[in-house]
């Protein structure tokens, strides 16, 4: 049983007690008892009581002094702290060590430029680009058999710009060169040289070009070479120092190796038009070769080259794959055969059918479809939505061939999909005609003008956001850009205004006064309503048939063209 402070006074008194050890800092007694108990007490601090009545009665009370091991926690304390700190200090210099060793190796690497493999690419692989090829094959003779062209006077050309869209077979036909040749192919992308340490960018050039020079006659090719190549002086709020040093190192070794040392320099970008005028002046990337997206011949052949390594169905007609196909570049289209081979094997099949095709092309399209909505009122005025841009494309004559109409939703679209095949034509030509972006704007307005039709003004919904951002952006491209509105052919903006890469963007303000901008908002709202009033006309006597073709669509989920020409055909006969 534990003892009170006031039971061990009387214990004091009543001579209970052998002794009693104080420890004050602990503000407590040890008490030993004549039986021979010892018990902890607590005591108040600065107990004066205990030490009047211990020497009052004659028990001998001792003190237990505390500050050896006080010291001996400080000195612990003390050792562990500077553990801690010597522990710390080690860590911090190894990883500083590591981070100088990286520092050095890529130096170290940066010195070391090594080609890649000897390329087993040669033209045979690059389809489509007959032109492009012919142009580049005085190259490869010069690589092979210099003192031919040398002979005749002719010098190699230093440098080649390769300018076309992503993805257009770049990389692919600089690669073929030195296949073709058989000569080393240094490859690295513009964006490497600037990408970790100041400083370090112009001294990887002159490595670059010195493993080149080492290993003649060779091929150094330089994607995306607008990341370092561009106008200099022209970043916003004061120029990139290191990428103009790479740039000024670049053209310093291109004047530096003499003509016909057999390097030849291939520069790759999609942006030609922001490259410094020195890059391009003669001597250095003098010779100029355009890749422009292919067309459905180029697209076959582009096609077949892939389909090499695939097996394919008999059914499958590439050429009609090529049809569908406008816009897409070398690259999507391997892609597009690629996906379609996944899909092939997950269904464990030993051939690519058409199926597996067209899921891939919807794939490359729209991206990830998900699932149909359940049946619902909102999936309905979805149906209505969707009829009505197919019905008003129909019914207004549409370029772009109609292909089929879903209500699979698509992760970039909320309101299902329509289907269209891009006008081969004006892809292939690049000429836009007014009536061509009038009735893009006019298609995209029938879905808002079936909603408003079916289900009042106040009840049509947002699903047609994407169309109503595609309406503007045409309709304000008709009006500053194309000269197609009543404010006569006036050019306000051209391509070259983008405020891209900083480039004049102090020097750049508004060609027109405020007043003209009033009136070119009031062109657009003008062209839009005309667009929402046609595509009403157009659908507000057809809501039988959309009435029909929605219940159709509700129930297979997917409508081909040919079936809603049909149908359409049918009912204006019958009308
Ligand atoms: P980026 O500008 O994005 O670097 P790029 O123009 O250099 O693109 P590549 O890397 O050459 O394009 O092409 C990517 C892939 O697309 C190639 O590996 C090739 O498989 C395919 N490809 C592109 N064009 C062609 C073509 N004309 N013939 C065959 N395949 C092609």
């Amino acid at each position: 049983m534990s003892k009170s402070y006031s039971q061990l006074l009387k214990d004091i008194e009543g001579g209970e007690i052998i002794s009693i050890l104080l420890i004050p800092k602990r503000r407590e007694v040890v008490v030993e008892f004549n039986n021979g108990e010892k018990k902890i007490i607590p005591i108040f601090y600065n107990d004066q009581k205990i030490l009047r009545l211990s020497e009052e009665y004659n028990v001998p009370l001792n003190v237990r002094d505390h500050s050896a091991e006080q010291r001996l926690a400080n000195v612990i304390t003390g050792l562990g702290l500077s553990l801690i700190f010597i522990l710390s200090l080690s860590f911090l210099i190894r990883r500083s060590t590591k981070l100088l060793n990286n520092m050095q190796s890529f130096s170290r690497r940066s010195s070391e430029v090594n080609p890649d493999d000897i390329s087993k690419i040669t033209f045979d692989d690059v389809a489509g680009l007959n032109a492009e090829s012919d142009e580049l094959r005085e190259i490869v003779t010069f690589l092979k058999s210099p003192q031919v062209l040398i002979d005749l006077g002719a010098n190699a050309p230093k440098g080649v710009l390769l300018v076309g869209p992503p993805g257009t077979g770049k990389t692919l036909l600089a690669r073929a060169i030195a296949g073709e040749a058989n000569v080393p192919f240094f490859s690295i992308s513009a964006s490497e040289f600037v990408e970790m340490f100041v400083g370090v960018g112009a001294s990887r050039v002159r490595d670059l070009f010195k493993s080149a020079k080492s290993k003649s006659p060779c091929i150094v090719f330089i994607d995306e070479i607008d990341s370092i190549g561009r106008q200099r002086g022209a970043g916003i709020g004061g120029g990139n120092d290191e990428r103009e040093q790479t740039l000024n190192q670049l053209l310093t070794e291109m004047d530096g190796f003499t003509v016909n040392s057999g390097v030849i320099v291939i520069a790759a970008t999609n942006r030609p038009d922001v490259l410094d005028k020195a890059l391009t002046r003669p001597g250095r990337f003098d010779r100029r070769i355009d890749i422009s997206l292919p067309d459905r011949n180029a697209r076959y052949k582009i096609l077949s080259v892939h389909a090499r390594t695939k097996p394919l169905s008999d059914s499958v007609t590439l050429m009609e794959w090529a049809s569908k196909t406008p816009g897409f570049s070398g690259a999507d289209l391997q892609n597009l055969l690629n996906e379609a081979a996944i899909y092939a094997a997950r269904n464990d099949q030993s051939k690519i059918t058409n199926q597996e095709i067209d899921k891939a092309l919807e794939k490359a399209r729209f991206g990830l479809l998900s699932k149909p909505l359940t049946d619902s009122t909102k999936k309905r005025q979805i149906a209505y939505q969707i009829i009505g841009k197919t019905l008003v494309a129909l019914l207004i004559n549409s370029q772009d061939k109609l292909e089929k109409i879903s209500l699979f939703k698509s992760l970039r679209d909320i309101s299902g999909m329509t289907y269209f095949t891009p006008d081969e034509e004006t892809i292939d030509s690049g000429l836009i005609s007014r009536s061509y972006i009038y009735n893009k704007i006019v298609i995209s307005l029938g879905a808002r003008a079936a909603e408003s039709i079916v289900f009042g003004a106040n009840e049509v919904t947002q699903g047609s956001q994407k169309d109503l951002e595609d309406v503007y952006f045409w309709a304000n491209q008709m009006v500053t850009k194309f000269g197609f509105s009543e404010l006569g052919p006036i050019a306000f903006q051209s391509d070259s205004d983008s405020i891209f890469l900083g480039r004049d963007f102090m020097k750049r303000r508004k060609e027109y006064s405020q007043s003209t901008s009033k009136e070119i908002d009031k062109q657009i709202i003008l062209i839009v309503n005309k667009g929402i009033n046609h595509a009403i006309k157009l659908l507000s006597d057809k809501v039988e048939l959309m009435d029909t073709l929605v219940d159709e669509l509700m129930e297979k989920e997917t409508l081909d063209s040919e079936y809603i020409t049909n149908k359409l055909g049918s009912y204006l006969s019958l009308n």
